[in-house]
């Protein structure tokens, strides 16, 4: 008799779970809050072409991911781009892509272009990032890249990405952003990967995938509790459940403490390390427009007066005849749940965009802008502090028959679908193992 297995969520952790339970013959059945899957990779439409809903791309490095898209038989959907970064400063934008750019950054002292190459060189090779566990990427930047560098370029990225927890950020999240970018190359030169039609195309072929592997895929259908009292069961909305020989859960940490927080095996210590992480949201504004702005495709904006912190040319990274030859934009800011934001209609957020970009490029034409989306996303970005480490919780949760996998155990590296890929392998493989003595 099969195994009947739950997965609640049907982001990139979700579905690689549910896949890898379905070809090692489990009964699965797959429930999604959403009316899409993909979760925060998820995609839309926009000049009759599929695009994600926050920006994504892939690393050479994503090796995880890369080994999926090739079992899946999409390898001729993987183009190679071209990065280029600028950096918006005081008013100005400044090239930010070749050490020959740093050389020419002049708001830093020549001595502080040539410390700032010397010391991303270093973290781009250092080894042994468990050291930097405990230390403050603040503290650690300031001191090894200077008073300078740090205010000009780390301070206002750091405070634009975590708000009032900039400081406590663990160094080695940073080691492991900077080593995975700096480390993303074909033929010795910096490249990340994107699909000719999106992500959606990888969650398009993982649901066809576990469909044909008889996945049960439920669209909107909320889990409400998760209980193993006598077997693991979930609730539903309406008050009725269903249970399973096993289950796993990847929603955030705090979503499944109050999923679980019924249960007498959920111990108020289990709960309070699970609530202990902290998410921001995203709110990503996404327009095409007959207007070119920039030669850049990524514009870090370390600005402090303004709420956004990237502007991203999308057809800087890929061809514009893919969107009915229009440009595509983003504009990105991660929030707390409490900014407005997340109150405010569409129309109000892009308004103060568009208000933003006309700072950032006075050529810019509201006219021009021919389709436009807002995205909010209220878990987005998990806050990684000194003390993650102590935080991280088990993929075995206290709850008998229970399992918990969610970006939130991923560590040094940051979130990210690769991750995601790696993550639902290692949970399926987990639940299979425990399983074996039964089957
Ligand atoms: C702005 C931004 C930029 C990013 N850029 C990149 C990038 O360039 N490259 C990259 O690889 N990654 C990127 N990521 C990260 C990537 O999107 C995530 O790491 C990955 O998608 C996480 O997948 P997941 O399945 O773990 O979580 P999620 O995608 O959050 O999936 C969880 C799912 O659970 C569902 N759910 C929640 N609660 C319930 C419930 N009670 N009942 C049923 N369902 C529920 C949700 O609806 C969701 O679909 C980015 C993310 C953001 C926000």
């Amino acid at each position: 008799m099969p195994k009947r297995i739950a997965v609640i969520g049907g982001g990139f952790t979700g579905l690689v779970a549910a896949y890898e339970l379905g070809k090692r013959g489990c009964q699965v059945a797959l429930f999604e809050r959403g009316d899409y899957l993909g979760g925060l990779a998820s995609g839309f439409a926009i000049e009759d072409h599929p695009l994600e809903k926050a920006y994504h791309h892939l690393f050479t490095t994503d090796s995880a991911m890369l080994a999926l898209v090739h079992e899946l038989g999409l390898d001729f959907e993987l183009i190679m781009c071209a990065d280029s970064k600028a950096l918006y400063h005081a008013g100005r934008l400044y090239p930010f892509t070749t050490p020959f750019d740093l050389l020419h950054f002049t708001p830093l002292s020549f001595f502080n272009r040539l410390r700032f190459g010397f010391v991303t060189l270093y973290l781009t090779h250092a080894p042994n990032w468990q050291r930097f566990i405990p230390i403050p990427a603040a503290a650690w930047l300031k001191k090894w890249y200077g008073a300078q560098a740090y205010a000009i370029v780390w301070e206002p990225l750091l405070k634009g990405k975590f708000h009032n927890h900039y400081t406590d950020v663990s160094m080695a999240w940073l080691w492991a952003r900077i080593n995975s970018r700096g480390n993303s190359k074909d033929q010795g030169r910096e490249r990340v990967i994107y699909f000719r039609h999106g992500f959606a195309v990888v969650v398009k072929a993982l649901t066809r995938k576990l469909k044909e592997l008889g996945v049960d895929i439920k669209y909107q259908t909320q889990i409400t509790a998760v209980t193993s009292s006598t077997v693991p069961t979930i609730t539903f909305t309406d008050g009725t459940s269903e249970s399973f020989d096993r289950i796993i859960c990847t929603t955030p940490s705090h979503v499944f403490a109050r999923l679980i927080e019924t249960d007498a095996h959920a111990s108020e210590e289990y709960l309070a390390q699970l609530n202990s992480i902290n998410y921001l949201g995203a709110v990503l504004i996404i327009f095409s427009s007959s207007q070119s702005l920039s030669k850049y495709f990524w514009h870090n904006l370390n600005d402090p007066a303004s709420p956004f912190l990237v502007f991203l040319q999308h057809t800087n990274l890929v061809d514009p005849a893919w969107y009915n030859g229009k440009h595509i934009y983003y504009l990105g800011a991660y929030l707390s749940h409490e900014h407005a934001f997340f109150r405010n209609s569409d129309q109000e957020v892009a308004s103060e965009g568009f208000d933003y970009i006309k700072k950032l490029f006075p050529s810019f034409k509201k006219e021009a802008v021919r389709q436009m989306q807002v995205f909010r996303f209220p878990n987005a970005q998990h806050i990684v502090d000194t003390d993650y480490t102590k935080k991280i919780p088990d993929y075995k949760t206290p709850l008998p028959g229970i399992y918990l996998a969610n970006f939130s155990q991923i560590f040094p590296e940051d979130r990210g679908t690769n991750f995601a890929v790696r993550e639902g392998i290692k949970i399926a493989k987990l639940v299979c193992a425990d399983l074996r003595p039964l089957l």
